[in-house]
Order: structure tokens, then C-alpha cells, then sequence
């Protein structure tokens, strides 16, 4: 039974000519999956509705080859071609009665047109923004007049798709409208430029159009950035109120939050659930149409503070639907505590990031729902009674327990520490990473419902212990340590001398509350967050922090998580002196030596301790040990064992926890073949090569 003071997030809202069903609205997200991976994209969308999102979008949708954004993979309506990939994302929203939404965007000089060879274009002659060696050309009034066209025509697209709301985009500093709003970007001296009104024209222009192509079926949403946080070279809060109070009802939507997407998906590490609310809470004000916003909402109560205190309509999510697709459908039948709280760790957009299907920590049946058939609530039964033991409680051995659980089998999970999560636990206590415990509490939460999931702390296991235990299914997710030795991505023989250092640590030392003092360089070639998480504490511990990399940047794969501009920032703000491109080369407790990876320069400098981050081994004794005992296992009973997550290959935690899924996912189950998913074949299918060849 639903908690009454949750009534009101099931109510209805009305955006122009539709109305939603309640007031969860899963919001663009991207998923690297887009119109490469079609099916894919609309059973993992069809997810989100069947979990009781009243509304579920794409992602950016290109509408136009001279707006392609390859490499990256995104949803595509540059011609009628492209319909049916999205029909069926329609469809299979529509069967939950949801409504379906399509962001349309021409990104400008934001594109890449790699693939398309087109000139890029802009408001006025400027680079790219990523890096290519290209630019963009100022926009005649003929192209403004063909863009518009463009927009109209792919809305008209979208309707005949079956979409039910159309965006008009001007967020995340990725499309055209928005482009026209910057004054850095738009230096116009026709009514595109200048004054306000002028820069607003544009985006008028194109709601106006939108509206007048899909108006009558269609409600149309406009995505707005109140904030770049770039000063007045970008958007600022007071020119957005007054962009707002320009068109505030033009829209029949408002779906508003910070740019770029650094600022609006940033890290649970650099900002709490809801920490959009001061750059949004005006709009409301200022119009009459309902608002959307995200803010990593995944607790009812904060969800219905936002709505009663007038600061949004409809809680928008992206993290919080893929960390739990069926949120809001827990929340209606009172099943609040078997929520998947999102993490805020972005392992979800270093999806997109790195052009590859999403993933997800905390639901490791994100992206999998066509390939892979996976739900994120449903696991087929146990085929037999078989007893299972888990040795180790991390997210990996955690996840098999919980999984199998709920398959029915008879788990026993034993942990040789006094307390649940391995990893997660232990990381949760570093700074910022209090969110990390979500992995390990979930599935604590689910285990405690299943009466046939027995757990065992204060438990280390021998392989004599294994051995006895007579269970049928051994699965070992014994974890992994940081190495001492310096051996890492650039050290592949580790740094000489190091292994045994009294004043070499590792970021278990600091864990288990080992903190060197004094003056500390942190190695990092390790290139996640780990090294600055290490930094920020032992700054935080009064120590005089030194961050070392080969890497000729800071963290580099952070950049993925979007956490990479946020820790430079709190680096810089702390005072934390930065050498990239050096090598350390010695260390004798006094002085450290670096070399200087381009020009090989040595160079000496004060220094108490190393904190080492460079690479993990598992801890795979136990393994090795009943490997070796392979003669005794039938004896014992035991018709399987397996090794997972950090002990089999330390990695992320979603690595861990997906590893602990599919375990169970598989047990006993007949074996998939060579390639274990389904594949897309659409390009190279026999009927297209024959067609087109
Ligand atoms: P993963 O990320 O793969 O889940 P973790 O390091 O988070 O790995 O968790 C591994 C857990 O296994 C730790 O909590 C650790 O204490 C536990 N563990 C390691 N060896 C044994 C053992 N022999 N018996 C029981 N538990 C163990
Ligand atoms: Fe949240 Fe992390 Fe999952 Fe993304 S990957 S939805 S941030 S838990």
C-alpha cells in the first residue's frame, strides 16, 4: 500500500495537448547505444516505462547530417529512414502507457561532422568545441531559415515516430538555440545578435515553429540551461529569469537545469540530491506551464518537498531511472526501502563517454535488457535445490547472494570481516564517497528478505573450510589490495626499492586509517578517482600534498565520470602542487626523486611518504589453494567453483557487482554459446548488402 503523502507524485499533469499518468518523467539521457544499437535502446526506454515513468525520452536526437556527432552514438532523425528505430521505442513505451519524448538538437559548433564531412555552423565563425582541428562559419539568414526548416521537418518525423512530446533543446551548451543565447558564441550584428531579444529570436522562432508543425497531437518542451557558471561569458542566472520571462509560455513544458553536463550530472562526490534547486526554483514563478528539473532525486520525500514547496512539477531523473527503472513503481505499491538508490558515481555516462552500451553500479541489467534479455526485477527460478556458498560479502559476492537468493537457492554468504560490503564499505569512509554504502545497503536490505540467504561475518575461510562446508556452488569474490611496489600501467617492473618501504602506503593503509603526516606525494597511475580522493583526504589530515602522474593530465579516465573538472578545481582550491608527466625513480624516506617523462630530468624534493595508486592484485589465495585441491572437490560435493569480481580482476565496482549478477544469472543454466548476447546486424544484414551493395 502507497504511503498517502506519496498521492501526490501519482497525479496527473497536463503539458499541453497530453497528459501524463503521474509525475515521474525520465529526462534525456544518453546511452551509447542510440541509432546504432536500436533495439537495445527501445527495450532498455520500454524498461523505464514498464517501472511507471509517465514519461520517457531519448537522448539528443540529431536532426540533420550537418549536425553529426559521431563518434559519439546518439538518436538520429535526419530522414524518414530514421523513423522506424524510434516507432519502435514508441511503441514499446506507449504499451505501459507512458508518453514518449524525443530531444531534438542541432548541435552547431558543438558537432563534429566527422562522419558527415559537412562544415560545421554556428552564430558566428568560432572552433569547435571539442577539440577537433576544425571550426564552425557564422550562419547566413538562409541557413537560420534552413535550420528552421530542418527542426520542423524532423518534429514531423518524431510525430509520425509516435512521439507525444517534442523538446526544443537549449542546454548543456549543445545546441544552436542555446549557442545563439551565449554572447560568447554568438557575436551576430543582424537580429540574431546582440540585445537580449535578439539572441532570444531564434529560440522563439523555433518553439513557435515546433509548435505550429506537431502543436495539435504534441505538447512541446523546451530544455533550458539557468546557469553555465561560466560568468558573463555564459549564460548567467539573472539573463536566464529574464530569457524566462521572454517566452514563459511558449513552452508547453519547462524542462530546466545547469550546464554544461559537467554541471547538471556532476558526481555524488561534489554535489548532494536536489543541488539544482537555487539556479531553477524561479521558473515556476515566472510561468504558468508546468516545470520539470533533476536534482539525483531518489527519496520520495524529497521528491514531494519539491513539489509542494512550488519548486518543480514533475521529478525529472536520468540516474535515479537507471539506477532503478521501477522507482516510481515502488513508490506507488510502498516498496520505498527496495528502491536501487543511485551512487552519483557516472559510471552510467562514461557509457556514452566512451562509446559503448550504458552500464550502470548499482542496476547491472542496465543496457542488457534486449542483449542480454536481463530484468531488472525478474530472475528466473532455480532449476534444482542446489546450496550455493559465497565467500566474501563485497558488492560481487553480495550481488551473487542476493541474485541467487531470489532464485530460490539455499545461499550461505561468508565474510571474514565484522562487517558487510568489502570495497564499498571501506571506500564510503574517504571523502565524498558516503554514497558508495548504497551498494552494499541495497542488497543487504533485499538479502534480509530472504529467508533463504543465510550470512556469516567474523567468517575467513580456509579452503579446508570450503572443502566441508558441502555446498554444491563455491563462488569466491574475495576482493583485491592496491600494491606497494609501484607496479602499474608505466612501472611494469614497479619502482626499485619501494616494495617494502616503511613510508611507502596504499590507499588500504589509508582505509584501514593508516594516514602518513607531513609532506606526502600521492603516485597516481592508476588515472580514475582514487589518487585525488587519496589527496583530498590527506590534505583534509593536515598533510602537504604532492600529486605525481606520468599521465600528462590529472586523473585522466575522470573525464569519463564528468568528475574530472570538479577534482581539478577542489586540487587547485586546496592548494595541492601538481606534476604531470613525471615518474618517480626514488624515494628514501627523506627525499623524492621524479623524472620528467617527455625530457627525462631528474629533479628532488622534500618528501615524508609515498601513498601509492598504481594498480591492485586479487586476493586469489583462496582460490589458487582449492585449485590446487581440484581431486578433493567431487568428494566434497563441490560441482562448481568459480572466482569473480576483484578477486578474479580488480575493477570497478559495477565490474564487481555485475560480475556477482551474471554468476547468478547463469548458474545452472544452459550455457549461451560463443558470443553471450544478442547482436545488431542491421548494417551489415544480408537484405541490406544485397539492396545497397
Ligand atoms: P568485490 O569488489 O569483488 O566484491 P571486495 O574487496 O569488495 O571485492 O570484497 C571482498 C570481500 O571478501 C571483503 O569484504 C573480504 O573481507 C572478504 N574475504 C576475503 N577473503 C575471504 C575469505 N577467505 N573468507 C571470507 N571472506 C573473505
Ligand atoms: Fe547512478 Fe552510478 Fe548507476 Fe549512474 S552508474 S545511475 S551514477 S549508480
Amino acid at each position: 500500500m502507497r504511503d498517502p503523502r506519496y498521492d501526490i507524485l501519482f497525479t496527473p499533469v497536463q503539458i499541453g495537448p497530453v497528459t501524463t499518468k503521474n509525475r515521474f518523467f525520465q529526462v534525456p539521457h544518453c546511452n551509447g547505444m542510440g541509432h546504432a544499437m536500436p533495439l537495445a535502446h527501445a527495450a532498455m526506454r520500454e524498461m523505464k516505462a514498464e517501472g511507471g515513468w509517465a514519461v520517457v525520452s531519448t537522448e539528443e536526437c540529431e536532426i540533420h547530417p550537418t549536425s553529426d556527432l559521431t563518434p559519439y552514438v546518439e538518436a538520429r532523425l535526419w530522414d524518414d529512414r530514421d523513423i522506424p528505430a524510434l516507432a519502435l521505442m514508441c511503441d514499446k513505451v506507449h504499451a505501459h502507457g507512458a508518453l514518449a519524448a524525443v530531444e531534438l538538437s542541432h548541435n552547431g559548433p558543438t558537432a563534429s561532422n566527422l562522419y558527415s564531412r559537412e562544415v560545421l555552423i554556428g552564430p558566428s565563425h568560432q572552433p569547435s568545441k571539442y577539440g577537433y582541428p576544425s571550426q564552425a562559419r557564422a550562419m547566413t539568414l538562409k541557413d537560420i531559415r534552413e535550420y528552421r526548416r530542418w527542426h520542423r521537418e524532423a518534429a514531423l518525423r518524431a510525430k509520425r515516430a509516435g512521439m507525444d512530446i517534442i523538446y526544443v533543446y537549449a542546454a548543456h551548451d549543445l545546441s544552436l538555440p542555446m549557442h545563439f543565447l551565449q554572447r560568447r558564441r554568438n557575436h551576430r550584428g543582424d537580429e540574431y545578435g546582440g540585445s537580449l531579444e535578439n539572441r532570444v529570436r531564434l529560440l522563439r522562432e523555433v518553439l513557435q515553429d515546433t509548435r505550429d508543425a506537431v502543436g495539435d497531437r504534441c505538447a512541446v518542451a523546451l530544455r533550458f540551461a539557468t546557469e553555465e557558471l561560466l560568468g558573463p561569458e555564459g549564460v548567467e542566472l539573472s539573463e536566464a529569469q529574464d530569457i524566462v520571462g521572454l517566452i514563459a509560455e511558449l513552452p508547453d513544458l519547462w524542462d530546466v537545469n545547469v550546464a554544461a553536463w559537467y554541471n547538471d550530472s556532476v558526481p555524488s562526490r561534489f554535489a548532494a540530491e536536489g543541488a539544482q534547486e537555487p539556479f531553477v526554483s524561479f521558473v515556476k514563478k515566472v510561468t504558468t506551464k508546468p516545470v520539470v528539473g533533476v536534482g539525483r532525486f531518489t527519496s520520495p520525500d524529497t521528491m514531494v518537498s519539491q513539489i509542494r514547496r512550488g519548486v518543480i512539477d514533475l521529478i525529472g531523473a536520468a540516474r535515479p531511472s537507471i539506477a532503478d527503472p521501477f522507482l516510481p513503481r515502488k513508490i506507488e505499491e510502498g516498496r520505498v526501502d527496495d528502491i536501487r538508490e543511485c551512487i552519483g558515481c557516472n559510471i552510467c555516462v562514461s557509457g556514452d563517454m566512451t562509446i559503448s552500451p550504458i552500464r550502470c553500479t548499482q542496476n547491472p541489467t542496465m543496457g542488457e535488457e534486449w542483449r542480454k534479455g536481463w530484468h531488472p526485477e525478474r530472475l528466473s527460478p532455480k532449476r534444482q535445490a542446489s546450496r550455493v556458498l559465497v565467500v566474501g560479502g563485497g558488492p560481487a559476492g553480495l550481488e551473487a547472494a542476493r541474485a541467487l537468493g531470489q532464485r530460490g537457492y539455499e545461499v550461505s554468504v561468508a565474510e571474514a570481516r565484522r562487517e558487510l560490503g568489502g570495497r564499498v564499505t571501506r571506500e564510503a569512509r574517504l571523502p565524498g564517497l558516503a554514497e558508495w554504502a548504497r551498494v552494499r545497503d541495497w542488497r543487504v536490505g533485499q538479502i534480509g528478505k530472504l529467508p533463504n540467504v543465510s550470512v556469516y561475518l567474523d567468517s575467513a575461510l580456509s579452503a579446508q573450510d570450503v572443502l566441508d562446508f558441502g555446498a554444491e556452488h563455491v563462488v569466491l569474490a574475495t576482493g583485491c589490495h592496491w600494491r606497494r611496489d609501484g607496479f602499474g600501467r608505466s612501472n611494469g617492473l614497479g619502482i626499485a626499492g619501494l616494495a617494502d618501504h616503511p613510508r611507502v602506503f596504499t590507499l588500504d593503509d589509508l582505509m584501514d586509517g593508516r594516514l602518513p603526516s607531513g609532506r606526502v606525494a600521492v603516485f597516481d597511475d592508476d588515472g580514475f578517482y582514487y589518487a585525488s580522493i587519496a589527496a583530498d583526504l590527506l590534505h583534509q589530515h593536515g598533510c602537504k600534498v604532492t600529486y605525481v602522474t606520468p599521465e600528462d593530465s590529472v586523473a585522466p579516465w575522470s573525464v569519463n565520470t564528468l568528475d574530472y573538472r570538479h577534482i581539478r578545481k577542489r586540487m587547485a582550491k586546496q592548494g595541492i602542487e601538481v606534476h604531470v608527466s613525471h615518474g618517480i625513480v626514488a624515494f628514501d624516506g627523506a627525499t623524492l626523486t621524479l623524472e620528467n617523462a617527455w625530457d627525462g630530468t631528474m629533479s628532488e624534493r622534500a618528501c615524508d611518504a609515498i601513498v601509492m595508486v598504481t594498480s591492485r592484485l586479487p586476493d586469489d589465495a583462496l582460490y589458487q589453494a582449492l585449485l590446487l585441491r581440484e581431486a578433493e572437490w567431487s568428494l566434497a560435493g563441490i560441482r562448481s567453483l568459480r572466482c569473480i569480481g576483484d578477486a578474479e580482476a580488480p575493477g570497478l565496482i559495477a565490474h564487481a557487482v555485475y560480475a556477482g549478477h551474471r554468476y547468478a544469472r547463469e548458474l545452472e543454466e544452459p550455457s549461451a554459446g560463443e558470443v553471450p548476447f544478442k547482436r545488431h546486424f542491421h548494417a551489415a544484414s544480408a537484405d541490406n548488402l544485397r539492396r545497397d551493395g
